[in-house]
């Protein structure tokens, strides 16, 4: 990429993937899959990597798919989920979310941004690598991940442990309006169950009311949040209760206990146990010693029958802004584009939270679409935007192995 003669050459190829390309992506959003219900648009994808000429293609046992382009010693992954959230109410749609619509070099449907657009893209930068004979020295995979959706991060926390394929770097294809993402803040999910003493409501003072006795912890818990402190670059980690439930057997009774749901986001550096410590910290502040606090585990099925059990812990990370894989990115932006790339972060999660976040694997953000109209019924694709991002994905290959793969301090990630 370092002559601009490739550069013309490379964005001439991805024009003539325009049309294709385009097709595919309204033919994915045609079929329906909310998570673990991904098989028919595995399939679908699976007969697009055949017709272009991908080298190998796998669907592993949880149900992911991986297309592999070349063979070199080099491994590089691009991760696309391919499962999408549902439409809600079908009456707020102006189209149909699944036909969509296409207009003016847009495509509106569910799933058009967030994220079959990122395979589609992924799936013709594969062509234009093999086309154009480019990064011979790497193995590059094409990955449709599922259920992310539903529990961000397990198809590559199955991916990475049970070691279907062993990247040194992912880029993650999530909308980012071609820019290039290096973090996002984490979430986890936690549950704590205080014990009472059930009895008849009519004589309260008979038994003991963990109601009441939750009380103190829950405003622990405001205090808690006001006391989190930011990160720099992505901002504050924040706690609230948002589910309490209590266990008695009437309205009539006093429960013999309550378990109060909190929703936990994460800044980089606060991990589960620096989480669950400040959790117990304020339980017994609260004058609550025994209490039984724990991260409740995703155990769904996957679309291939593949129980996963996954804890609700998806934690935040963040590359320095000076961290190769940010260096080479930006490269492979200008080789391409001739400009400076914007550099900045998701608001939401990605899968990267287990590539990055447990598994120490760097990645980069890089997609086309915005994040502002995901889960909504204003979803939409530029199409120009799923040309750009075949070329970047094509193009970075090659930059990352002229610049020697990542320098050595950046190979695992730390948080
Ligand atoms: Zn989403």
């Amino acid at each position: 990429m370092k002559k601009s003669l490739d550069r013309e050459r490379l964005k001439r190829a991805a024009e003539r993937l325009r049309k294709p390309c385009a097709e595919f992506l309204r033919d994915l959003c045609r079929i329906p899959a909310t998570s673990n219900q991904e098989g028919p648009v595995v399939a679908r994808i699976k007969k697009e990597m055949t017709k272009v000429g991908f080298d190998e293609i796998r669907v592993d046992k949880y149900g992911n798919i991986l297309g592999r382009i070349g063979k070199g010693p080099r491994v590089i992954a691009c991760d696309s989920h391919i499962d999408t959230v549902g439409v809600g109410d079908p009456a707020e749609w102006k189209w149909d979310p699944f036909r969509g619509k296409y207009e003016n070099g847009v495509i509106w449907a569910r799933g058009s941004s967030d994220q079959r657009g990122g395979m589609a893209a992924m799936v013709y930068a594969g062509k234009l690598i093999k086309d154009l004979k480019l990064a011979a020295d790497c193995t590059i995979w094409m990955v449709g991940s599922i259920c992310e959706e539903d529990s961000d991060g397990i198809a590559w926390l199955y991916i990475l442990k049970e070691k279907v394929i062993s990247p040194e770097i992912v880029i993650v294809t999530e909308p980012t309006n071609l820019k290039i993402y290096r973090g996002h803040r984490g979430r986890m999910e936690i549950k704590v169950r205080i014990p009472g003493r059930s009895c008849h409501g009519s004589a309260p003072e008979r038994g003991d009311n963990p109601i009441t006795k939750a009380a103190p912890f829950l405003l622990e818990i405001e205090r808690l949040n006001k006391r989190l402190r930011p990160h720099p670059f992505l901002g504050k980690g924040t706690v609230c209760a948002t589910q309490i439930r209590e266990d008695g057997p009437s309205q009539c009774a006093v429960p013999g206990a309550v378990t109060v749901h909190l929703d936990r986001r994460l800044a980089p550096g606060e991990t589960k146990n620096s989480a669950l410590r400040e959790v117990r910290e304020a339980l017994k502040r609260a004058g609550i010693s025994k209490a039984k606090v724990w991260v409740p585990i995703y155990r769904e099925p996957s679309w291939r029958n593949t129980v996963y059990p996954m804890e609700q812990y998806y934690p935040g990370w963040c590359l320095d802004a000076d961290h190769s894989l940010v260096r080479i990115s930006k490269e492979t932006y200008r080789g391409v584009f001739g400009r400076k790339p914007i550099v900045d972060k998701w608001i939401f999660s990605t899968n990267a939270t287990t590539i990055t976040g447990i598994c120490g694997v760097p990645a980069i953000g890089f997609g086309a679409g915005n994040e502002d109209n995901a889960h909504s019924v204003k979803e939409h694709m530029p199409v120009d935007h799923l040309v750009k991002a075949m070329q970047f994905y094509a193009a970075f290959p090659t930059v990352y192995s002229q610049a020697g793969g990542l320098d050595k301090a950046d190979r695992r990630y730390r948080a």
